[in-house]
Order: C-alpha cells, then structure tokens, then sequence
C-alpha cells in the first residue's frame, strides 16, 4: 500500500508568512490539490490540517503527532517562504530536508517544480533544527513552494498553481510507488501474471513463503536496485536495451521485472554452461 501523509504548515490564517499571499490560505490549497491528484493516482493520503492550535508549538506538536499516529511511507509539509520585505526579485522554491537518504528526492522535488512553474529553483537545503523534520519519523520533506512576498514569485505560483500541484504529487508518487505501471498491490499482479503465463509453475502463482513476499515487496520499491538490475541485464546482453526505457517512462511492470530477471540468470547459467 503506498501511502502520504501531508499537511499545510502553521495552523489558523494568518499563523504563518503574510505578505501578498497568507501563507496559511495557500499551503492548504495545494494541500488540497496535491491530496486529490494523489487520491486519483490511486495513493492513500492522510490530510493533515490544523485547525485547532492556538500557538506554534502546540501546532507542531499536533502535526508532529498526527504524522507519526498514520501508516505511511512520507511525511510531506507544505509551506511558503518570506524574506521579509516586499520584492520585485524572483526568490524561488525550495525542499527541505534532514535526514541524508532525502536528499536526492528533495533535489528532484524543488527542481521538478521549478521546471513545472518557472519558480527559481532554490534546490534541496539541509536542515537540522526544524520541528517536522525531526520529530516525524518517516522520510520527510518540508516544500517551502515560493516567497510570499515576492512579486514575480506570487505572480508565477498563481498562474501556474495547476502546474506546481502536478509536480508535487508526481514526485511523491514517483518516491512512494516507483514504477507506477504497478503502483498498488504490485505482488498481487505479479501472481495473477504467473498465473496466467506459466501455469507449469505450481497450480496457482501465488508466494508460498511470506518472507519472500516481503523481500520481493522491498525490492520491487527501491528505484535504484530495479535500475541496477535492469542495467546488469543489458551489459551482460541478457536483455534489450528498451528495458531501460520502459522503466524510465515507468512502463516496466513488476511482472516484466520477474521475467527479465529470469532472463538474466538464465543467460548466467547458460554462459557458465559454455566455459
Ligand atoms: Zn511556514
């Protein structure tokens, strides 16, 4: 199951920035939008809104609380910069992150809105003192979206809102269910696949080993592992090179996964055969 928990930063309108936007108004829109295009990608979203603090820490601490209390795989915050004073200066987006292993997703998250938008990007920024970032205890990331009080900012995050939203979900999507051609029960298919293919196999194409399951299941979500089993596959011309488009376009199935891994060890064994 491939789940988010998401909410917008502060609690009532008017607790966070306020310059040409209220900070607030704006993170629980695209709370809203993101929660939806995550719902219609078929991802399990626990929203998040705080409408019953009275000050910052009880705030957090409600948020910190009701992140951690959800089964999920990401923790997202969504928030709205502010330099201060009113600016003509494009400011930018930016993601941030604590834990090292985010990284590379917050890069890919603020550069993915900031080609989607226009926004500056202003990259992934480590953070170690932030609240959220500490307390959750799942991957998180904190989307400070743009600078509230930069005009050319509100100006681009206005007109291309749609845009943002998109590129929001599709990244958290592409983190929580990397190969969207199987971004739900993924074993489930890949048993009805056998089933169907090679009813040699057994009777029915179901796991009989639980832990196998498991493994498989943890695979079959780490993009890089899949990337390097695919690439293997080519160098050793077990497969072909459109593999590794399929997984790219996200068109790769975890069944096609299970075959081209069978490919490649039966090309191991036949070559070991020749020596
Ligand atoms: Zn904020």
């Amino acid at each position: 199951m491939s789940s988010i928990a998401i909410s917008p930063g502060h609690f009532g309108v008017g607790s966070g920035a306020r310059d040409i936007i209220d900070e607030v108004t704006e993170a629980r829109k695209v709370v809203d939008r993101v929660a939806y295009l995550l719902q219609q990608e078929g991802i399990t979203v626990h929203k998040i809104v705080d409408d019953r603090s009275k000050k910052q820490s009880d705030n957090l601490n409600y948020l910190i609380r009701e992140h951690n209390s959800k089964n999920r795989k990401l923790d997202v915050s969504i928030h709205f910069n502010s330099s201060g004073k009113r600016t003509d200066q494009p400011l930018g987006t930016e993601v941030l992150y604590l834990n090292d292993s985010l990284q590379a997703f917050a890069a890919r998250m603020s550069q993915a809105i900031a080609k989607a938008s226009g926004l500056k990007n202003r990259g992934a920024k480590k953070r170690s003192e932030l609240a959220f970032l500490k307390g959750t205890n799942q991957p998180a990331v904190l989307i400070e979206v743009c600078f509230v009080n930069s005009v050319q900012d509100v100006k681009i995050y206005q007109s291309k809102f749609n845009e943002i939203c998109e590129a929001i979900a599709k990244e958290c999507i592409a983190y929580v269910a990397p190969n969207p051609a199987n971004k739900e029960s993924d074993l489930e298919n890949v048993e009805g696949e056998i089933q169907k293919t090679l009813p040699s196999v057994g009777t029915k194409g179901e796991f009989t080993s639980p832990e196998l399951k498991k493994r498989l299941d943890a695979i079959l979500k780490d993009q890089k592992m899949i990337e390097a089993i695919v690439r293997k596959g080519i160098d050793e011309q077990a497969i072909h090179g459109v593999w590794l488009e399929k997984l790219r376009d996200g068109t790769l199935s975890s069944a096609d996964l299970l075959g081209i891994s069978t490919l490649i060890i039966e090309h191991q064994i036949k070559n070991a055969g020749k020596k």
